[in-house]
């Protein structure tokens, strides 16, 4: 196997994607870049949603993210919280609005609807790329923005969700969110 009919089909979905955010009128007054922005800090936990963890996750220059950054604080659907332990370090928060606009674009319908219409495949397909992604991400080093339900640090203690890593409860919706802590179970050290 090649990859190259694999490799043709996310280009395809990819570009699918991006037609779909042009023409959606609620992100008429977004670029791309700022609704990724937006989707990650919807998806990611408290750890993660910083400058720098959209920086890193997004694979763009610090410049760059930064300018987005503003421009979103600009239309008042992100707001910068000073960390209570830490008075250099921000989190961007998603306003009630950016809320809002996130709940009704992503998933998107097109995406749901085919989805349901593949049935126990779409399962399948959901595992075997999530494995894709893991095997990617091990064999190029590339940071980890995984669940944190399937991390290695994960632990159950007095029944409660806890990060073994920072060594603090989780509260039971943040095992669903991306952490930019995240190590894969079968990754070692
Ligand atoms: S258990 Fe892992 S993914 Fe979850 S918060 Fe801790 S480091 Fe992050």
């Amino acid at each position: 196997m090649t990859g190259t009919a694999l490799f043709d089909l996310f280009e395809r979905l990819t570009s699918l994607m991006r037609v779909w955010n042009r023409q959606h009128p609620l992100l008429a007054d977004l670029q791309p870049i700022q609704v990724s922005a937006l989707l990650y800090l919807a998806r990611c936990n408290h750890y993660s949603n910083t400058p720098l963890a959209v920086t890193e996750y997004l694979g763009l220059t610090k410049g760059t993210v930064s300018q987005s950054l503003k421009a979103l604080e600009g239309k008042g659907l992100i707001v910068k919280a000073q960390d209570p332990r830490d008075k250099r370090s921000v989190h961007l928060e998603l306003t009630a609005p950016a809320l809002d606009l996130v709940a009704a674009i992503a998933p998107p319908a097109f995406l749901t609807e085919a989805l349901a219409q593949m049935g126990d495949q779409a399962v399948q397909l959901e595992r075997l790329f999530g494995t894709l992604l893991r095997t990617i991400q091990r064999n190029q080093d590339v940071p980890g923005f995984g669940l944190c339900h399937s991390c290695r640090f994960h632990e159950q203690r007095d029944g409660q969700p806890f990060c073994g890593l920072t060594q603090e409860p989780l509260a039971p919706a943040a095992i669903e969110l991306i952490c930019r802590e995240h190590q894969p179970l079968d990754k070692a050290g």
